[in-house]
Parts: C-alpha cells; sequence; structure tokens
C-alpha cells in the first residue's frame, strides 16, 4: 500500500516516489546518470505550505493554529504532501464505517475524522482520528473497490471493540510463533484470507499485517494501551478554532479591501465550490457585490442550483462540449481543450463586456503543485483586463470548511455526497471514486459519457480499461497508471499513450465560439519519423503557451535540467582540483561534456573551450588575437552587435573594420568579399545564419576566400548549430563560437572552437596553469587554457546533455523539420497583404527565424497583442542588428518568429490566425 515515510520529508513528487520505488541493486544511486526507473527528475520548488496541522489532546479537536480556545498547546501532527486536509463529510463517514464495520465487526468511529489527501492510482486519503494515524482510505480503479488499510496508531481506540479481522500468530499461522522477532517477517496463514490490511496479535502485542495470496507480512507488535477519546462534533471544532478563523477572516478581507480598487471594477470568480464559496462570503464582507459563474454545459445540476441560490448571475454556456468531442476526442489531465473552450474563451468575452477588473479568486496553494506559487494578486496572462486576488490562497481545506461552518454559510450539497472537487461532471481531474458517485445520482450523465469512451477506444482499437479504469483521463499515461497497465497487461506505447496515431496530416479543428483551433490535431505530427508530439513531452515549460522566440533562447529538455540537478544533488564539486571522489566525477564529466560538443560540431581536432555565450567568444578572439596598428577586420552588415562591437572596439589599436553588404534577395554579397579582402585584412568575422533574416551564408566559400588570402576566418554559429548540422572542418573556419543556451542547453553556456589555441587567454588566474614559478608560469594546455576560474560546471555539463539530446533525434532531421514548418509560416504569413516578411526564397538558404513588419503596427504592439490574445511569444524591434534593420529601410525592426524543435504546424497556423485577426 502506501508507504508513508516516502512521503513526508522530501520536495519530490511524482517522480520521488518512483524512483523509490526502482532503485536498482549494484548501482549507487548516486552515481546514476538519471534516476532509474523514471525518465527525468522533476524538482518542485518547496511552496511555503504548512506541513503539519495541530491538535488538541484535552478537547480531542484538530487546531489550525498551535493554541486550543481552552488554553492548551496543541500537539504537532506531521501531515503528508500536498499537506492538505479535510473534515470527512457525512458520505466519507459512511464509506469509512462501512469498511471499518466490514473488517472489524461494530466498532464505534468518532464524529471527527480528517481526511489528507495523499498520490495514489485514484482516491488515496490517510485518515485521521484522535489527532493520529487511523488508516488509509484508497479507491481501485481496476476492481472498482473502496478499502481501508488501517494504522498501528488506530489499535489502542478499537481493540476492545474489535470482534473479528484479527489473526492470531499462535494458531493462525502455519510457522509455529513465539521463537524470535515477527514484525517484518512473512508467514503463510493457515485459513485462506481476503488480501488487505489485518489486526495482528501475539499474546499481548499487537500490531497489523497485509495479507497477500495467502501469506501475512507483519509489521511490528507492540503492547497496546487502550484509550477511549472525547468524542466531540464539527461545532466544538468550530468553536475550539474561532480565535484563529477571526484571524484568518480579518486579513483576508483587509487583502481583498486592499485591491478592490486596484481596477474600475471588482468581482468575484464563482465556481460552486467550497473555496469559491468561502471567496465570496469573504469579499461580501470587504464591500464586493459582483460575482459570476461560467456554465460550461456539464455542470452538475446540484451546483447551478446552488449557484443560483447564492444569487450569482450564470453566464450561460459559450461552446458545447458534446460537439467538440466528437471531433477532438476525450480531453485529458494533459490535454485540456474543454477547459480553453469552455472556460478561458467565454471568461475572455464575460470580460470584454465589464472591462478591467480585479477579480477575487479562491485557489489555494494546497490545491495542487501548480498554484503552489501563487502570489496574493496575479495578473492572468490570458487576459490583461483581469487583476486576480487570492485572498484565501494560504487556506487548506479544513479551514475553508470550518470557516463555511462557522460562517453558518451553504454549502454545495454535493460535499456531503462525496464529490470532493466541484467541477464539471466529465472533468478529467474528477477521480474515478468520484466517477462511481455520478454513476449513481445521475445514470444518465454517466450512460451518455461512458457511451462516448467507449465509441471512442472502439474506433482505434483500445482495450476496454481506456473508458472502464478512466485512463482516458490522461493523454500520455503518469508513471503510476503505466504501471498499472503494466501489472495487468495493457499494452503502452513508448510514448506512453493507449491511442492508435491518426493518419498523418490529420487535422481536425474544434469550434471555439465562432473560432477555429487546431489543438486536438497536435496528438500526433510526424514528419518523417519526427514525432513532435513526443519531444514536447521533455519540455513542460511548453505548457498552453506558443514559444516562437528560440533565437532568443531555447527551452530545455528534462534531460538538461535532470543533468545539472543531478550535478548539484549528487556530485558538486569543482572541477581540476583534488582528487577526491566527488572532483573527480565532476571533473570527468564536465570534460566529457567539452568532447560531447568537440563531436557534436565536427572539431575533435580543435580546442574547444566552453564560455557564457557567443559574445563572449567573439569577444576572446578579438581581445586575444595579436594585432598591429593598420590590420584590417571584414565583418558583415548581417552581423548580430556581439560580432560587430568587439571588432570595431579594436580602432583603439589602430584596427580598422569594414563592412560587407548583402544582395537583395539578403545572400552575402561575396564578390564584395573578395573585393574588400587586402594584405591588411587579417580576420573575417561572419554569422553563419542571420538571427533577423534567417538567412544562411555560404561558410565554405567564404573560408576559401579567406584561406586564399591567409586571413583568418570567425564563423558566429549562434542560430546555426541549434538547427543545422554542423562540421567546422568541412566549413573550413578557424574560430567558430555558439550559445548554449539557444541550443536547449542552460542559460550562461556557449563555445568557442578553435582549430589551433593561437590566441591569448584573456582571463588569467587558477585552472589554466600547469606552474607558476616566481616569475612566470607555464600555461595549461588544452580547453583548460581558456577557461581560468571556477567555470560553470552545472552549466557545462548540462550542453553536454543537450547535445546528447539532439544528437539523439539526429540535425538532419531536425533540419527538416524545422524547414518545412518555415515554409509553412512563410507561406501563410505572405497570404496577409499587410504583413511584409523578410526572410530569403529558397528554402535551402534560410533556417526557421522569419521575421516580418504589419501595416499600420509597431513591431512591439504586434508582439504584445500575439501575446495578449493567443498566448504566443515572438520578438520584435532590432534584434541587436541595428544596422541591418536600418540598412533595410525599417528602424523599428521587425517582428521575429522563430522555431525550434519541438514547434509545430499548429502553432505556426495559429500565428498566421492571430496576424488575421489582428490584421482585420
Ligand atoms: N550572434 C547571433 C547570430 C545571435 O543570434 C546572438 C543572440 N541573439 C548572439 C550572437 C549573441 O548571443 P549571446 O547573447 O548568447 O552571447
Amino acid at each position: 500500500m502506501y508507504s508513508t515515510s516516502g512521503c513526508t520529508s522530501g520536495l519530490l513528487l511524482e517522480s520521488q516516489r518512483d524512483r523509490t520505488a526502482a532503485t536498482v541493486t549494484g548501482v549507487p544511486e548516486a552515481f546514476l546518470l538519471s534516476p532509474p526507473g523514471s525518465n527525468h527528475v522533476s524538482v518542485i520548488h518547496e511552496p511555503p505550505v504548512k506541513k503539519y496541522l495541530y491538535w488538541c489532546d484535552q478537547c480531542n479537536v484538530p487546531l489550525i493554529g498551535r493554541t486550543c480556545s481552552c488554553g492548551a498547546n496543541g500537539r504537532e501532527i506531521e501531515l503528508l504532501q500536498p499537506y492538505d486536509v479535510r473534515p470527512a463529510l457525512s458520505a466519507d463517514m459512511a464509506l469509512i464505517k462501512n469498511l471499518v464495520h466490514e473488517q472489524f465487526g461494530n466498532v464505534p468511529i468518532p464524529s471527527v475524522l480528517l481526511l489528507n489527501k495523499t498520490g495514489g492510482v485514484d482516491r488515496a486519503d490517510l485518515v485521521i482520528a484522535h489527532g493520529h494515524r487511523f488508516g488509509w482510505l484508497t479507491f481501485d480503479p481496476v476492481t472498482r473497490k473502496f478499502s481501508l488499510d488501517i494504522a498501528p496508531e488506530a489499535l489502542p481506540y478499537i481493540l476492545k471493540h474489535v470482534t473479528k479481522g484479527i489473526v492470531d500468530l499462535e494458531t493462525g499461522i502455519d510457522t509455529p510463533g513465539g521463537a524470535g522477532r515477527m514484525g517484518g517477517k512473512k508467514f503463510r496463514l493457515k485459513e485462506a484470507r481476503p488480501d488487505g490490511t489485518v489486526i495482528v496479535k501475539f499474546r499481548t502485542r499487537f500490531g497489523t499485517g497485509v495479507v497477500k495470496d495467502g501469506q501475512i507480512r507483519v509489521k511490528e507488535l507492540m503492547p497496546v494501551d487502550l484509550r477511549t477519546g472525547k468524542n466531540p462534533d464539527w461545532e466544538q471544532v468550530v468553536e475550539q478554532n474561532r480565535y484563529h478563523l477571526k484571524n484568518l477572516e480579518r486579513s483576508s478581507v483587509r487583502m481583498i479591501k486592499q485591491h478592490i480598487h486596484d481596477r474600475p471594477k471588482c468581482n468575484v470568480s464563482f465556481s460552486g465550490g467550497k473555496d469559491s464559496t468561502a471567496v465570496l462570503t469573504l469579499a461580501r464582507k470587504a464591500g464586493v457585490t459582483e460575482a459570476f459563474f461560467l456554465d460550461t454545459g456539464i455542470e452538475f445540476p446540484e451546483t447551478i442550483a446552488f449557484v443560483k441560490s447564492q444569487g450569482v448571475p450564470v453566464i450561460e454556456k459559450a461552446g458545447d462540449f458534446w460537439q467538440a468531442v466528437d471531433k477532438a476526442g476525450p480531453p485529458g489531465k494533459d490535454n485540456r481543450w474543454c477547459c480553453k473552450l469552455l472556460k478561458l474563451r467565454p471568461l475572455k468575452l464575460h470580460l470584454a463586456e465589464i472591462g478591467a477588473c480585479v477579480t477575487v479568486q479562491g485557489n489555494r496553494w494546497y490545491e495542487s503543485w501548480n498554484r503552489a506559487g501563487l502570489e496574493e494578486t496575479s495578473q492572468n496572462p490570458a487576459n490583461p483586463l483581469q487583476l486576480n486576488i487570492s485572498p484565501i490562497r494560504n487556506w487548506r481545506a479544513l479551514e475553508v470548511f470550518l470557516y463555511l461552518w462557522w460562517q453558518k454559510a451553504a454549502m454545495n450539497p454535493l460535499y456531503e455526497q462525496g464529490i470532493e472537487r466541484i467541477g464539471c461532471y466529465v472533468c478529467p481531474s474528477m477521480l474515478e471514486s468520484e466517477y462511481e458517485i455520478l454513476k449513481v445520482m445521475h445514470p444518465d450523465y454517466a450512460r451518455r459519457w461512458d457511451a462516448v469512451l467507449t465509441e471512442y477506444a472502439k474506433k482505434r482499437g483500445l482495450p476496454d480499461a481506456y473508458a472502464q479504469w478512466g485512463l482516458w483521463r490522461w493523454k500520455a499515461l503518469p508513471p503510476k497508471m503505466r504501471e498499472l497497465c503494466r501489472d495487468r497487461g495493457i499494452p503502452v506505447r513508448d510514448d506512453y499513450t493507449l491511442q492508435a496515431e491518426p493518419p498523418a496530416g490529420r487535422e481536425e479543428t474544434v469550434e471555439i465560439a465562432g473560432e477555429k483551433t487546431m489543438e486536438p490535431a497536435m496528438e500526433a505530427q510526424e514528419t518523417g519519423g519526427y514525432t513532435v508530439e513526443a519531444i514536447r513531452r521533455d519540455f513542460p515549460i511548453l505548457g498552453d503557451i506558443i514559444y516562437l522566440d528560440n533565437a532568443a533562447t531555447s527551452f530545455s529538455p528534462e534531460p538538461v535540467i535532470a543533468a545539472q540537478v543531478e550535478f548539484e544533488h549528487r556530485y558538486r564539486a569543482n572541477v581540476g582540483r583534488g582528487v577526491h571522489r566527488l572532483t573527480s566525477i565532476a571533473s570527468q564529466r564536465y570534460w566529457h561534456a567539452h568532447e560531447k560538443v568537440a563531436e557534436f560540431i565536427g572539431g575533435k581536432n580543435g580546442v574547444t573551450v566552453f564560455t557564457k555565450n557567443t559574445t563572449e567568444s567573439v569577444n576572446m578572439v578579438a581581445q586575444g588575437m595579436i594585432w598591429k596598428s593598420g590590420d584590417r577586420v571584414a565583418t558583415t552588415i548581417l552581423e548580430h552587435h556581439s560580432n560587430l562591437l568587439p571588432w570595431r572596439n579594436l580602432s583603439k589599436r589602430g584596427v580598422a573594420t569594414d563592412i560587407i553588404g548583402i544582395t537583395p534577395d539578403y545572400s552575402l554579397d561575396l564578390a564584395a568579399l573578395e573585393r574588400t579582402i587586402t594584405d591588411s585584412t587579417r580576420l573575417v568575422a561572419v554569422t553563419q545564419a542571420s538571427n533577423v533574416l534567417g538567412v544562411v551564408t555560404p561558410i565554405p566559400e567564404i573560408a576559401k576566400v579567406c584561406h586564399d588570402h591567409g586571413v583568418f576566418l570567425l564563423v558566429d554559429g549562434a542560430q546555426a548549430v541549434p538547427h543545422l548540422p554542423v562540421d567546422v572542418e568541412k566549413l573550413g573556419c578557424d574560430f567558430y563560437c555558439f550559445s548554449g543556451h539557444k541550443m536547449l542547453g542552460p542559460t550562461g553556456t556557449g563555445v568557442l572552437w578553435m582549430k589551433e589555441p593561437c590566441i591569448e587567454p584573456s582571463v588569467l588566474g587558477g585552472g589554466m596553469v600547469e606552474a607558476v614559478t616566481s616569475d612566470g608560469c607555464t600555461l595549461a594546455q588544452g580547453y583548460q587554457r581558456y577557461e581560468a576560474g571556477t567555470p560553470n560546471i552545472a552549466g557545462g555539463i548540462g550542453l553536454g546533455a543537450a547535445v546528447d539530446y539532439l544528437q539523439a533525434i539526429g540535425m538532419e532531421k531536425i533540419h527538416r523539420y524545422e524547414t518545412d514548418l518555415t515554409s509553412r509560416l512563410i507561406t501563410g504569413l505572405s497570404k496577409n497583404p499587410k504583413v511584409h516578411v523578410f526572410a530569403p526564397q529558397k528554402p535551402e538558404h534560410r533556417i526557421g527565424v522569419v521575421s516580418f513588419t504589419v501595416d499600420g503596427f509597431h513591431p512591439h504592439e504586434v508582439a504584445q497583442q500575439m501575446d495578449e490574445t493567443a498566448d504566443i511569444m515572438v520578438r520584435s524591434g532590432h534584434h541587436c542588428c541595428q544596422p541591418l534593420v536600418e540598412s533595410l529601410g525599417i528602424p523599428d525592426g521587425t517582428v521575429r518568429a522563430s522555431l525550434a524543435l519541438y514547434n509545430t504546424r499548429q502553432e505556426c497556423d495559429m500565428l498566421v490566425a492571430t496576424l488575421e485577426e489582428l490584421t482585420r
């Protein structure tokens, strides 16, 4: 069952549990590159949550603060993640009583039971009674049964009433007891018993044991002191907490009052649940009179009736779930098209009507880890009109219920019937245990949904479990559900879906209140063996946004993040110094990252130095070459300021800079390059791909010209390495500079590759010398010579992981995929007469950087609109290429959409559609 010890201390959630479950024997976990049994390590920052509950042993009541109204100090009780604790209500009480009675006879259950939600395959609550663990209540989505596993801490309170469900170890097991310790051991039962937890007894000692397949594993056995606790009711609990409740109310009302005038209007977003009921009560006390409820069309009728009874206006449904599901298939926790269609879009329309407002909402930290970072106020990113305030963000469910009871506020009746989370009745986030309740309460609703699921599964040849066990609730199954499938022989694909793939290129559209969105078609986009869906899963940051600012910096996939976390967690030490184990591992991994990067760019024969970024790499060459007055550097109009200013700065040393132009198709003017190079030219510095125009320059031809004239060639590969296969030897350059953070690596990482280590190191100090004498030093060989001081070790190792990631997919494939996306984007944009695209015609001459201007709009205005109206992130301005944009006659610059391997066709279409909307 659920291990309590594994859950209480760490900050890792699912992934932590997976890891504990799958420790590989024989391999010290500290040195595994990635944790066994889980794909990646995901670290969740600890929110400022309370991890304890207090209990007044005198009054036998839970306390939300340290002290009880009786004056006693509360005893601390450790809670389990996510530390949300709530009262057991009527249906929960009935369920627990039944389970206890079935197992142990007519045992009295106290009126005050708490439920501490924990992680599991479905419902999994730690039950707390008398301020101690009482047991674990779980629901099995396969057998569709609840079970209660009694905790040893419950025994003092129940033993004297127990009439069955006890295994006497003196008589009930095959191996006669008496000899040695029994705790932790397994014995065969003489009589068959159903699997589950039982009470065990051996002479005067008691404990619990788990029965499985005719065997029993005995936990610790102890003498038990029988106890009886007072049996207060919830009214008394409220009474003993009155002081704390008053404080909570005061500070929440104060917070609402502080923000009520931040916008011209203030309202409450009401969902019909307990949290928003509490917030409605508080907001009304603070003087807020407006509220609204968005009807999704798939609400429980009880909720609608409750909302109306509270005098909250209902905004009629704006989309038809049943029509949409026909096209889009069932939504999932990881595929919430339903929320966009039925909540976000109607909200946007509603806000457009009422204008800028402060909205009081009932979000709480403890509900989910997504909300754990929630601030007092938050700007709704999808709705600039709305400022959200969350006055009960630090309340647990217990505080909410106690507050509502104290206020004698009405509550949605669904809670007492066993529904824990009020929402749509086909919400993917609903538990299967709650779905069982729906089947009883509204059999017609459940039948309709079951029919949709069954039909969907049938069409795709999916197993019955898809509908019957609730596997439809995820598009890609999480580890716990994969394990469930594995144990029961249900095949799961490599991308963790049960779904059959739709034919390539299929695009389905869902009507969103008159608009079309391509969302569900993102299911699986296959282009030449390239499944973008699977790649996207490695980038949780992508979420609901469309990120098209990859030329500025890209996102990192989970393995890159995991590599850095692993360094911090397992072997953080300085490199190249010392002999201890950690420093050896760190040095070896850091060195290996250099090797990987060198191989990735075909540069094994040169020196690969890690830097902060491209800018630093270029500056190192500008500073490290020996110049004489009269030397010249040739560079181009395409250059980023980083490949221009370091050269212009050399004028102090008498070095002049020449700028080479471009042709009407934005290609570099090779003839002009030939003309520009003179005997004084020492170096040509050129970008391989422009970060404004996306144009690719012909480096091998440029290299030939340079070598014919005995001139060094420096290539700025910042925009090339993430998108093209690069081989520095084939390119024929002397220096190659690029940024790790634009190629899925960590920020603060970059590379300078040199054919020969022919420049002086510009920074001196530790780590870059072989020996230091009284008057001089011998410089180290290799990259160490250029990496003085402690480098960005985690970053460098992360960069190595980024290279692994890109290589595993293949740069050829990535390039082909991005070329296809770029053409689609350029074609789409070019159809809009108000949009002017600045890109080379020929696909082979460009990468996925597409600049454009929009008639009548400043580029910043377009970028802002894209973000606000469609969650699309694009860059605007001169992109650090001011001379270039001025030479193009567009001093305000451009809007730039820049692609990466994880972008999709739908995202490109979305950008085009949003621009159409804007220019209309
Ligand atoms: N060169 C080019 C072509 C670039 O696109 C960029 C970043 N936009 C740079 C250089 C500078 O990169 P960094 O900021 O990582 O130094």
